[in-house]
C-alpha cells in the first residue's frame, strides 16, 4: 500500500519568522482563506502550543480532524471534542492521521515542522516579502526540495506574498 502524502503548510516572513509570543506576527486574511481551502476535509497535525494559540472559538479547526502532539499523557482538548486526537510524538500523530485516510497536513508550529519535514513530500509556503520580528522559525528546506509552483499576490493591506509549492 502506498503511504498517503504528508504535506506541510505554513506562512513565513522573508527572514524565516513564523510566530511571535505564540501568535502569528501578521494579519493576512488571504492566507487564512488559502489555509482553510487547502486543509478542509483533511487531517491536521499540530503541536500543543499551536493548539493553544488558536482562539477557542476556532478549535478544533472545523471540517478537519485535529491531531495534537504533546508529551502530557493526560492532555485533553478544551473544549472537549470527538474531532481531536492527542498523540505522544510526531510519528504517533502521523500514524493516527494516516489511519483516518484523509490528506495529512502538518500545520505547525516550529517544533513540529522541524520533526515532520524529513517525512514530508510536499510543502506549501506562503512567502511574505517582508521581515517580521519573531521567536519561532520555519524549517530550512534543503536542496532536495524543488519549487513546483508559485503564485504572486498582494494583500488588501498592501503586503506582497506568494503561494509557493515545494516537492521532492
Ligand atoms: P509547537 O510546535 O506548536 O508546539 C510545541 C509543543 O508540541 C511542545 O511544547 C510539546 O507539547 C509538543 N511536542 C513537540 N515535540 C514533541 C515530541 N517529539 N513529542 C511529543 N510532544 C512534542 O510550538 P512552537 O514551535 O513554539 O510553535 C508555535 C509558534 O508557531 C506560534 O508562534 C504559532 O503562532 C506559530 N505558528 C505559525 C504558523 C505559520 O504558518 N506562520 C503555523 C503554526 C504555528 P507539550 O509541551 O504539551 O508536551
Amino acid at each position: 500500500m502506498t503511504a498517503p502524502h504528508i504535506h506541510l503548510i505554513y506562512a513565513r516572513a522573508a527572514n524565516g519568522v513564523i510566530g511571535i509570543n505564540n501568535q502569528l506576527p501578521w494579519h493576512l486574511p488571504e492566507d487564512m482563506a488559502f489555509f482553510k481551502q487547502k486543509t478542509t476535509g483533511g487531517t491536521v497535525i499540530m503541536g500543543r502550543k499551536t493548539w493553544d494559540s488558536l482562539p477557542p472559538r476556532f478549535r478544533p479547526l472545523p471540517g478537519r480532524h485535529n491531531v495534537v502532539v504533546t508529551r502530557q499523557a493526560d492532555w485533553q482538548p478544551d473544549p472537549a471534542s470527538a474531532h481531536v486526537t492527542a498523540a505522544g510524538d510526531v510519528a504517533q500523530a502521523l500514524d493516527a492521521a494516516r489511519a483516518i485516510g484523509k490528506p495529512v497536513w502538518v500545520i505547525g508550529g516550529a517544533q513540529i515542522y522541524a520533526q515532520a519535514l524529513p517525512l514530508a513530500d510536499e510543502v506549501w509556503v506562503t512567502e511574505i516579502a517582508q521581515d517580521f520580528a519573531g521567536d519561532a522559525y520555519a524549517p530550512t528546506l534543503g536542496a532536495a526540495w524543488q519549487e513546483a509552483s508559485r503564485e504572486a499576490h498582494t494583500s488588501a493591506s498592501g503586503l506582497p506574498f506568494s503561494f509557493v509549492c515545494y516537492r521532492r
